[in-house]
């Protein structure tokens, strides 16, 4: 195996490392790596190989942890594995698992697409160049919402082998049809490739999803779908973003901030579980705050007047709608977006 992997300055690679040098703590665990690193396990046949992404957001513990505690339990998968653990050096930013990226570095996962001319576009490449070679069957990336909330999975494309494997993680499917350079467009280079959202990284439940599911995919015979399998899965399609334009402030706090374009509750995440009704109150909007809010779908309609309206200073929807990732923190909240949300207006 080693003969065939490429070096690369941006990636570690070990195979079959011994798990007693990463010492006791996943802490402990990313000062040994370093920096992105990518492990190879021989598994208990070698037939066919899986694959294994997490952390490519430095503040996502939950796939890094239940990593780590698989290494540590020297058991081996039923397949040969391969595991790529991403923003080694952002997560190791004190406080650890405190930062998405470094400072001034790009979203890692938002470059594994052309130009790959920067430092974090060369990571996401030596993680193609690798994965090419591997030629797993199939990859999972493991991450954590921004806020508190249930698991979900997403993934570009609504087949049955999609569903089985998000079927070992959580019963919730997104499927989108935008394209932002993240990893699981790779499903597009016929790599079944599911995005797991384990829920957010403060939450208990999150780290029982992500080793559990990390547990299920790497001693199953088959993970694929088979002929007549059923899976008991929710499938929402494209889900528009909900964000402020130019990068315009978002609060959260009990009452309005006049800074703000909109101010949100600060247990927002409440929002993320069953559905928002009409008369539920989003948040507290500036005087010209319902102008400067965007909901561009993903074929670049502007959906904002038909999902939202604005009463009495107050931001509701038109119609209930199911609401994902939204966030409590400001600086994601103006930088990315808000939430993302899905209805049938
Ligand atoms: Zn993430």
């Amino acid at each position: 195996m080693s003969t065939l992997i490429s070096q690369s300055d941006c990636l570690n690679y070990f195979e079959n490392p011994n798990p007693d040098d990463f010492g006791e703590s996943v802490e402990s665990f990313l000062h040994y790596l370093q920096k992105a690193t990518a492990i190879f396990l021989s598994g208990q046949d070698s037939s066919k190989r899986r694959a294994v992404c997490t952390l490519l957001h430095g503040n996502e513990p939950s796939g890094t942890e239940a990593v780590f505690n698989y290494l540590k339990s020297k058991q081996k998968p039923r397949f040969d594995t391969l595991f790529i653990i991403g923003s080694v050096q952002a997560a190791c930013v004190k406080p650890f698992f405190s930062q998405r990226m470094e400072v001034g570095k790009r979203d890692l996962n938002r470059c594994f697409r052309p130009p790959y001319d920067d430092s974090q576009g060369q990571i996401a490449k030596a993680i193609l160049d690798l994965l090419k070679q591997v030629k797993p069957e199939c990859l999972i990336d493991i991450h954590n919402t921004s806020g508190s909330g249930p698991s979900f999975g997403v993934a570009i494309a609504e087949d049955a082998n999609h569903i089985a494997i998000t079927s070992l993680f959580t019963n919730d499917l997104i499927v989108t049809d935008l394209r932002l350079g993240a990893l699981m467009e790779q499903s597009e280079q016929n790599m079944i490739t599911v995005t797991v959202e384990c829920g957010g990284a403060q939450d208990k439940s999150s780290q029982i999803i992500a080793h559990e599911g990390l547990h299920r995919y790497l001693s199953a015979e088959r993970v694929m779908a088979g002929v007549d399998d059923q899976y008991p899965i929710n499938v929402f399609h494209n889900p528009i973003r909900l964000e402020t334009k130019n990068h315009g402030e978002v609060a959260y706090a009990k009452a309005p901030c006049a800074a703000a374009v909109i101010t949100l509750p600060e247990q927002a995440y409440k929002f993320n579980y069953g559905m928002l009704t009409k008369d539920e109150f989003i948040g507290y909007l500036n005087e010209d705050g319902f102008a400067q809010l965007t909901a561009i779908d993903h074929l670049g309609n502007e959906r904002l007047d038909e999902f939202f309206e604005k009463r009495e200073g107050k931001l509701f929807s038109r119609h209930p709608i199911k609401v994902f990732m939204m966030t409590t923190n400001p600086f994601i909240a103006k930088t990315d977006c808000l939430f993302y949300f899905i209805g049938n207006s």
